[in-house]
């Protein structure tokens, strides 16, 4: 079965097929299209809102069954924070090295114990004849006191789990274990409710 996955990220986009090669589920992307999709506004309150506008805009251009999600971190020491806000945290979206920083000076002489946080994923999925469904994942760990590691993407290199640190490990291990993993298995788990 044929779905669009609206993103724009090339790491999400790497993972959702890591992640989906062995189900019957073909996935195009923007890249695939003959005309880019207009950015969309994520003015939703939640990571599940912010799936669904993504997912209903891929919907909009190509007609197709569309999945997005929408995820980030949330640091328990700093109230939930970045949150839904952490592609653009430190301002202009997708600047992970600052994003880094800023979370590293925010987090500066909090010791180990109150450094805990979670990534979380919200995937939306929509259908042409209206029906839609989101799914949730979380991965737990806490934020080290600097960056380790160049894999992944994002806060990767400061989030620390009990298989070892994002930025260390490999993209298997992550997907096993990740809150896009989880989601991922979990859409694939209520897809079939729908197909
Ligand atoms: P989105 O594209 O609006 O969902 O923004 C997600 C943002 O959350 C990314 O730009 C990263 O900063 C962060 N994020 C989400 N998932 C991950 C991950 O697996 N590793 C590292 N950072 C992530």
């Amino acid at each position: 079965m044929k779905f669009f996955i609206a993103t724009k990220n090339a790491h999400k986009m790497q993972e959702f097929s890591r992640i989906l090669e062995k189900s019957n589920i073909e996935l195009i992307c923007e890249k695939d299209l003959s005309e880019p999709i207009e950015d969309v506004e994520e003015n939703g309150t939640t990571f599940e809102q912010n799936a669904l506008i993504k997912a209903k805009s891929g919907l909009a251009a190509t007609g197709l069954p569309s999945i997005a999600d929408d995820s980030g971190l949330c640091v328990d020491y700093l109230g939930g924070e970045p949150g839904i806000y952490s592609a653009r945290y430190a301002g202009e979206h997708g600047d992970d090295d600052a994003n880094n920083e800023k979370l590293l000076k925010k987090l500066s002489g909090v010791p180990r114990e109150k450094r805990t946080a979670r990534f979380v994923c919200a995937i939306a999925c929509v259908f042409p004849d209206g029906r839609e469904f989101t799914v949730n994942g979380a991965c737990e760990g806490y934020i080290a006191e600097k960056l380790s590691g160049n894999g992944g993407f994002g806060y990767d290199p400061l989030f620390v789990t009990e298989k070892g640190c994002f930025g260390e490990i490999s993209a298997d291990q992550k997907n096993a274990i990740s809150h896009r993993g989880q989601a991922i298995k979990k859409f694939e788990q209520e897809l079939k409710k729908y197909i």
